[in-house]
């Protein structure tokens, strides 16, 4: 049986998410992140969008998992139209390295949504917000981020989220 405290931190947490759900929405919402097509993205570039933040963790990668072939092929080409900054809250030192060898900006431990690091993002990128837009699976970390910094939002759905549990699946 459940305990209360556990009973009531479900509560507060499907609350928050509701909250959450109500008061903050992204720009655009997709379910992957290749779901962002070439025409999309030149579609945004047309809108005057000149640079993409990607958040790490469910967007770009699920479970800590290397980043897919798919994924790298989809970085590969949106850089040819915007300029790509990584941005997570996360920490992997082969991924550090991994985007050095690609020569894209990555800001690791970023504090999502705090303002400090999208301004970071900014200066690396050398653009104002409303030439950015930001795409993650996060309401709060990513979309929020991002809608607070006057950015264009776009939420990835995480459809192939997966957490990792003890329990038995019956
Ligand atoms: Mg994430």
């Amino acid at each position: 049986m459940k305990k209360p405290e556990d009973f009531l931190y479900d509560l507060f947490d499907k609350f928050a998410g509701f909250i959450l759900c109500v008061l903050v929405k992204p720009d655009m919402e997709i379910e992957k992140i290749t779901d962002l097509s070439e025409d999309e993205i030149d579609e945004l570039v047309k809108n005057d969008i000149k640079g993409l933040i990607v958040d790490v963790d469910e967007t770009l990668r699920f479970n800590g998992e290397d980043i897919s072939s798919e994924n790298e092929d989809w970085i590969n080409m949106a850089r040819t139209k915007l300029k790509i900054l990584i941005l997570s809250n996360g920490m992997d030192i082969k991924l550090v390295d991994k985007f050095s060898e690609m020569g894209i900006d990555y800001i690791e431990f970023a504090l999502k949504p705090f303002k400090h690091n999208f301004k970071k993002a900014l200066n690396i990128l050398n653009l104002k917000p409303e030439e950015v837009a930001v795409i993650g699976d996060d309401l709060f970390d990513d979309v929020h981020g991002g809608n607070r910094n006057n950015m264009f939002t776009i939420k990835v759905s995480g459809a192939k989220k997966l957490v990792k549990s003890n329990k038995s699946l019956r």
